[in-house]
């Protein structure tokens, strides 16, 4: 699902390159959190609308993925014979697209979509700042991780010089839990399993307790969060059933382990603290693999 900073990232774009007169669009094929989708005013297109579209276009900005894979087959019909841009901060980065912009330094893309609009000369304007604003808190989890650097906060001085509103911001991206969500997590909480003295955890959602709690794939979101600021968590690991034989693994670490090196090994990616990657077979078996992985971890 896309995050703050994809989405964050390519709205900031997307306002820069029509302000200077480009015909873009934004293709993005998933559900969009409900948290950002306060910030989007413009179209998104599916790839399925976009090709009804019959655009003729000559570039494509890849925004916040580290490889094609990630696109699944729908990369065939979107970028084939095109020139490609990717725009990225992830290390798990294959350097795909015809033109490779990855900093992995930059706590977010959107601190590389802020560096190409200060590289244009042209003026920052708050129409930007504000999805860039969204995109750099998102990804460094407000301010706290560790891809937050002397930087990042220069660069939120000057987002915050074109008059953003952030405590409205803040509102909109942290304060504004659904109640069914929390219902969700405490579902989640009581299934909880614990490994190596309570340092290392893992959790799931399955499709039923989506159903039991009434709630959204979405409302997951935040749970393995939550779980990691449990003291003394290093680790936790968290299984979401996207669909019967589609589970999506997302990792968070606190301190020395380095999630993507994990991630790496089940063709998934990501950054130090925070990786995923994909297992197609049921819950039942995703679980009964990932016990094995986490209690053989030293
Ligand atoms: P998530 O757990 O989905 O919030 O993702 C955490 C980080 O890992 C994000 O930066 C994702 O881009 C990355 N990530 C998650 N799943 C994958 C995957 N299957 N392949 C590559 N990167 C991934
Ligand atoms: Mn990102």
């Amino acid at each position: 699902m896309p995050d703050g900073d994809t989405i964050g990232s390519c709205l900031a774009l997307y306002r820069f390159l029509v302000d200077e007169g480009h015909e873009a669009y934004i293709v993005l094929d998933d559900v969009i959190p409900f948290d950002v989708a306060g910030f989007i005013h413009e179209p998104i297109y599916s790839v399925a609308d976009y090709d009804v579209l019959k655009v003729e276009a000559n570039l494509v900005f890849c925004i916040d993925f580290s490889d094609l894979e990630r696109l699944g087959e729908k990369r065939i019909p979107l970028m084939a014979n095109l020139q490609t841009i990717n725009l990225d901060h992830h290390k798990t980065n294959t350097y795909y697209a015809t033109i490779n912009v990855v900093d992995t330094h930059a706590s977010a893309t959107g601190e590389i979509i802020f560096d190409l609009i200060q590289l244009s000369g042209l003026p920052l304007k708050k129409e930007y700042a504000e999805p860039i604003y969204v995109a750099i808190s998102t990804d460094t989890g407000s301010f706290k991780y560790s891809n937050t650097t002397g930087r990042t906060h220069s660069v939120i001085s000057k987002l915050y010089e074109t008059g953003i509103e952030v405590a409205d911001i803040n509102r909109t991206l942290y304060q504004n839990t659904p109640f069914h969500r929390l219902r969700l997590h405490a579902e989640a909480m009581n299934h909880l399993e614990l490994y190596h003295h309570n340092s290392c955890a893992l959790i799931y959602v399955s499709l039923e307790m989506l159903d039991l709690c009434h709630a959204l794939p979405q409302d997951s979101d935040g749970l393995v969060e939550a779980i990691r600021d449990i003291r003394g968590m290093e680790l936790v690991v968290f299984l979401k059933e996207i669909e019967p034989q589609i589970i999506k693994v997302s990792m968070r670490s606190k301190k020395t382990i380095d999630v993507s090196a994990i991630a790496l090994g089940f063709n998934g990616g990501g950054h130090k603290h925070a990786a995923g990657f994909t297992l197609n077979m049921s819950l039942a078996e995703a679980l009964n693999k990932v016990r094995i992985l986490v209690g053989n971890l030293q």
